[in-house]
């Protein structure tokens, strides 16, 4: 057996590189190192549908077909839609999204990503009052006070803790104990049953107390008992450890996205952030949740200017979230034709997008058989970056990490399946 050490997660924002593959036979038979979640992804298991030759619908069953044959009938489908939509982009790696992007603009396409569902309102939030950021290094290294505002990573980042909170850092020598931990979540999560202040928030009113805590940071008092259902005394405790922080951490999650007040919410936290730099040293994050999301806004914005919603439609990029979103254009039945590549719609998008993806063509470039692949016309199995093909991703909070080759595979990376379907929406355009 050999051990491939440094391998980085393909799974979740938190990137982890310190993965240990146990490889047998050009199989990954087991890790160190990894969560569970990891670990799930890296190992086979037993039962699981992963495609290994190219499918196209045809009479209703799927057949096997040829790579070129596949690549045509996905090349006709976008090429031959008046509107088409080329979704998902947060589980391959930079280059194939880079190519992406050339593609969309080929067959004048909206792009877009998996932000559009997860933390595409603290996109828009952060255009509108900035975004101080900062590396997990500086808070392993620094932080003594750390949020966590609507996430909960003992289920969904689940080594994001021991990285950023337990790990010992040079000024927080003692790691878990040298840092206060407050979490705000309206459950009793594994995450706050860890924590020294659980501020237990009514449901859809994040924003009441983010504005309350601003209220009492800049001076003045709360008029009632409580707000949000928080007791007032709380609110005051809590502002006390805010504005005492040496270096502070705001990590926040879907549960201030998606809740009642969207960017808004994260509007008045990032205000947050920056009203309490003037007592404290204060940063955020947004928990990114696939492990290359916010590779995908990256290349999107260096391409074009734009990081996701982006509509080639009139052969120049652009941007209007709420019109060019992927649910947006599903919804309102403008989208005739779908590519959607590692990620699955079909499994998470709701009903009314649903029902229009069952009446368009979809492609989808995809390993394992999903509730998107079964709407589709065309599947096309790419090699697994990460595991079985090399790239760029970007963790949560923009360090870039090569991602690396465990294993070898027979099939294509996703860069060179979007390669090839661009080179012939290019011979159908130029044929027109
Ligand atoms: S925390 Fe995330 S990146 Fe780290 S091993 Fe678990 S799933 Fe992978």
């Amino acid at each position: 057996m050999e051990l491939v050490k440094n391998v980085v997660c393909p799974f979740c924002g938190t990137l982890c590189d310190d993965i240990v593959c146990k490889v047998e036979d050009n199989e990954i038979v087991g890790t160190m190192n990894a969560c569970r979640i990891g670990h799930s992804k890296f190992v086979h298991t037993e039962g699981a549908e992963r495609y290994t030759k190219p499918l196209v619908r045809k009479n209703g069953e799927f057949v096997e077909v040829t790579m070129d044959e596949a690549i045509d009938k996905a090349a006709h489908i976008l090429a031959d839609s008046k509107r088409p939509l080329m979704y998902g982009w947060s589980c391959t790696d930079c280059d194939a999204q880079a190519v992406g992007v050339k593609l969309a603009e080929e067959a004048k396409a909206v792009i877009d990503n998996t932000a559009s569902v997860c933390h595409g309102p603290s996109v828009l939030a952060l255009q509108d009052v900035g975004y101080p950021i900062c590396t997990f290094g500086e808070v392993k290294n620094r932080a003594d006070v750390v949020v966590y505002w609507g996430c909960n990573p003992m289920h969904a980042h689940p080594r994001h803790l021991s990285r950023n909170v337990f790990g010992r850092g040079f000024f927080r020598e003692r790691g878990r104990p040298d840092r206060t931990l407050i979490v705000v979540d309206p459950r009793k999560t594994d995450s706050s049953k860890l924590a020294d202040i659980h501020l237990q928030l009514d449901f859809d009113h994040d924003y009441e107390l983010l504005d309350a805590i601003r209220t009492v940071l800049l001076g003045n008092d709360i008029l009632y008992d409580e707000v949000a259902g928080v007791p007032k005394e709380l609110i005051y405790e809590t502002v006390e450890v805010l504005k005492k922080a040496q270096f502070g951490i705001l990590f926040f999650g879907m549960g201030i996205t998606h809740s009642r007040g969207k960017h808004r919410n994260i509007d008045t936290a990032i205000c947050l952030v920056t009203d309490l730099n003037r007592s404290a040293k204060f940063n955020l994050i947004p928990m990114r949740g696939h492990y290359n999301v916010t590779g995908f806004n990256q290349v999107c914005t260096w391409e074009v200017g734009y990081p996701y919603c982006v509509d080639f439609a009139t052969g120049s990029p652009r941007y209007n979230p709420g019109e060019s979103g992927s649910n947006d254009l599903l919804q309102n039945k403008e989208t005739d034709g779908m590519l959607v590549i590692a990620s699955d719609p079909g499994g998470n998008f709701p009903q009314k997008s649903l029902e229009r993806m069952a009446e368009i063509p979809i492609v989808a470039i995809e390993p394992h058989r999903t509730p998107t692949t079964e709407m589709s016309d065309v599947i096309i199995p790419p090699a697994i970056v990460g595991m079985q093909a090399e790239g760029t991703a970007y963790r949560m909070e923009g360090v870039p990490i090569r991602m690396r080759k465990v294993v070898e595979s027979d099939l294509l990376p996703d860069r060179e399946i979007l390669e090839r379907i661009l080179d012939k929406v290019k011979e159908i355009n130029a044929s027109k």
